[in-house]
């Protein structure tokens, strides 16, 4: 019963799977083309199709959601080239933790929210590997770019912090701004409501009127 009640995935191989990519406006051709190692990938496309393919076979929920949700293969990988010792080499990276594979698919299956990359892709001080700075909505990554989350830092991705921003300001303009008691809000409001309020209102009352009388006064205990 229980497993029934799970949304199932249909019984399909990776394969097929990988065939309801759309890349361009073909299907991504898969038979046979998938290097079976990293290291067997001559150029982008084929290191696209085997990051694909791993990420097919993740085991995370929300990375398989992401991919279920985006079947619009968006940009080829592009690892970028980091100096080390005077010399130009691949950044390294992996796709073993949950957050290293979901960074991973929003690079390549979402669509970039904006144009300029955030200030840390800007200033090279992002360690995420990937070349280019690519961000979602909000419901991705929180609105930070992948190479911010990949590298832990999407809270400091300066592309999340203005999306979160606007978020702000939108709120609080559709919040309607309090008018104050009116009679029409004390005929909606229940009887509990408006003796918690006249509760609230004699107390200050009494706070204010102790406020007014001489110190010597105001301590005395009743
Ligand atoms: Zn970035
Ligand atoms: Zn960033």
């Amino acid at each position: 019963m229980a497993e029934s009640s799970k949304t199932q995935r249909p019984h399909k191989t990776t394969h097929e799977r990988l065939h309801e990519y759309i890349f361009g406006e073909t299907a991504l051709k898969a038979n046979n083309i998938v290097p079976k190692y990293q290291k067997d990938c001559e150029n982008d496309a084929e290191l696209t199709l085997w990051i694909v393919d791993e990420l097919l076979q993740s085991a995370h929920n929300y990375v398989q959601r992401l991919l279920d949700e985006n079947k619009v293969l968006r940009r080829l990988i592009n690892i970028k080239t980091i100096r080390v010792k005077g010399e130009e080499v691949k950044a390294s990276w992996d796709l073993w933790t949950p957050e290293h594979a979901y960074a991973f698919a929003c690079y390549l299956f979402l669509e970039n929210k904006g144009t300029e990359a955030c200030k840390q892709c800007q200033n090279c001080r992002s360690t995420g590997p990937m070349g280019g700075c690519i961000a979602g909505d909000m419901q991705y990554m929180k609105g930070a770019c992948a190479c911010c989350y990949y590298s832990g830092s999407g809270k400091r991705c300066s592309r999340r912090l203005t999306m979160e921003e606007e978020e702000a300001e939108k709120k609080a303009k559709k919040r309607p701004k309090f008018q104050g008691f009116t009679t029409a809000l004390l005929k909606d409001a229940s009887n509990e409501e408006i003796e918690l309020w006249l509760g609230w209102v004699e107390a200050e009352m009494e706070e204010r009127a102790s406020a007014r009388q001489p110190p010597s006064k105001k301590r005395r205990v009743h």
